[in-house]
């Protein structure tokens, strides 16, 4: 049944073969070829996680790492130009260069938001914009390895036909960008109303089968994993462990955007939880590998409205809360039954991380106060900053600590959301800083007399 076939490839820069396979992530023995179509341990039905070669690894010093990503890095060689690609050998070393699905994703930017730390005092701030990338959120990074391996499956006879995956909007405009680029079909199920404008476009135009369903997303969770029972559509949702192979390596580019320096804090919203296991799981191997010494401590941002992970988290992780989620305007954390819990958990137990949850009026907010200094942020980045800020404020991180706050989207996505806090007009929020455009007739006094009144406060 599920047999790992070895499938090896030298990296090209060097001479030893490495492996990946899946694992059970509670640690149930069986090992299964990332190429078979298997999303969840066969023996006790918990999440797979891909597991590497560590002894090859750590075959190359931490010197020969770094000097090979820092020469990859940015180039046009394909696929190593890519963010994830020149990490290739810790991501899936064992796949063809020729079946790379890429747009050269990840290598974002990471900036020192000045302004917005000094008037939280807390100066050595930096922005992580995860959202400038091909779709627009940092799903990019998962799907481009998604797509990838499932490009090698069926060009080596795999009966798949179809890639598949219910979303909050961010996982299928990747997955329709990357299935459009492979000539893979890609069917996105979508909760009805529930997604942004630019959210529900974006798959259309790239020619996917979207299915708009009279439910929330933990009910087109329900739906897909029905529908992919049969092995030829594959499902390409977080519980695809996959994705966090990609989406680990954003922990990875801050510290070799820091010059292999750790820093304190990360604080990244969540929902389905699966980015912040990833984040971890990126980090530890730098560890492992000896290129790094210490963890950050990692905080978990949640809406209040759609908070189970802050719930466990409050009950020391005794158990796993499900709740049902409430509307939140950071609709792509929008979900009460979070897929990746377990490895989420570790996640924050072993960085002495934290969660922490944001209302609608403290995310809308956050978001608004970091715009009047130069960003575009979306609310689920406005939720990590309104918990960042609540952070500071107790004291929890100190004003001399060194934070990045992952910014998930592109703010351009949630134009509703921004047109919504400026009108005045988003529900439970108190529009602090509505900036909205006057009105005036063309006449010359007027607008003069405006610009005085304007400037002098
Ligand atoms: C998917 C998404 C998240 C949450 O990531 P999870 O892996 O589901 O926790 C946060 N922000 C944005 C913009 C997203 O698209
Ligand atoms: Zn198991």
């Amino acid at each position: 049944m599920h047999h790992s076939k070895p499938s090896t490839s030298a990296s090209p820069a060097g001479t030893q073969p490495f492996q990946a396979h899946f694992r059970c992530f509670r640690g149930c023995p069986g090992e299964y070829s990332i190429y078979d179509v298997i999303y969840t341990c066969p023996r006790c039905g918990g999440l797979l996680e891909v597991q590497h070669d560590l002894a090859a690894l750590r075959q190359r010093s931490a010197q020969e790492w770094k000097a090979l990503l820092e020469s990859r890095a940015g180039t046009t060689r394909w696929p190593y130009g890519s963010g994830v690609w020149s990490k290739k050998e810790w991501v899936v070393p064992n796949l063809d260069d020729e079946n790379v699905v890429s747009m050269f994703e990840g290598n974002t930017n990471l900036f020192w938001a000045e302004r917005l730390g000094r008037q939280i005092g807390l100066p050595d701030l930096w922005v992580k914009l995860s959202g400038n990338s091909h779709t627009g959120s940092f799903k990019d990074l998962g799907m481009t390895v998604l797509v990838s391996v499932v490009r090698q499956m069926i060009r080596r006879g795999s009966s798949v036909r179809a890639v598949a995956a219910a979303s909050t909007g961010d996982t299928s405009a990747a997955l329709a960008a990357y299935a459009a680029a492979a000539g893979i079909p890609a069917i996105i199920f979508l909760p009805q109303g529930k997604v942004s404008p630019a959210q529900l476009i974006q798959p259309i135009a790239n020619g996917a089968h979207v299915l708009a369903l009279d439910t929330d997303f933990d009910g087109c969770m329900r739906i897909v994993q029905e529908v992919t029972q049969d092995n030829s559509i594959y499902l390409a949702n977080s519980m695809n462990s996959l994705r966090i192979e990609g989406q680990k390596t954003v922990g990875m580019e801050i510290v070799q955007q820091f010059d292999w320096e750790v820093p304190d804090w990360i604080v990244m919203p969540v929902g389905n939880l699966g980015n912040i296991s990833a984040l971890y799981k990126g980090l530890k191997l730098l560890m492992d590998l000896g290129i790094t010494d210490r963890m950050p401590r990692l905080v978990a941002a949640q809406a209040a409205q759609a908070n189970p992970f802050y719930r466990s988290f409050q009950q020391g992780f005794q158990e796993k809360a499900v709740v049902q989620a409430q509307t939140t305007l950071a609709s792509a954390i929008q979900i009460g039954n979070p897929v990746s819990y377990e490895k989420a958990v570790q996640a924050i137990q072993e960085t002495g991380g934290l969660v922490e949850q944001a209302t609608e009026h403290e995310l809308a907010n956050a978001a608004a106060m970091a715009d009047l200094t130069g960003m575009y942020t979306c609310p689920h980045t406005g939720t990590a900053l309104a918990v960042l800020f609540k952070l500071v404020e107790r004291g929890v991180i100190q004003g001399h600590e060194r934070v990045v706050v992952i910014s998930t989207a592109h703010g351009l996505k949630f134009t509703p959301f921004k047109v919504g806090y400026h009108e005045g007009s988003l529900d439970g929020v108190e529009s602090d800083y509505a900036n909205p455009p006057v009105y005036l007739p063309p006449d010359p006094d007027v607008v003069k007399e405006t610009i005085q009144r304007k400037l002098n406060g």
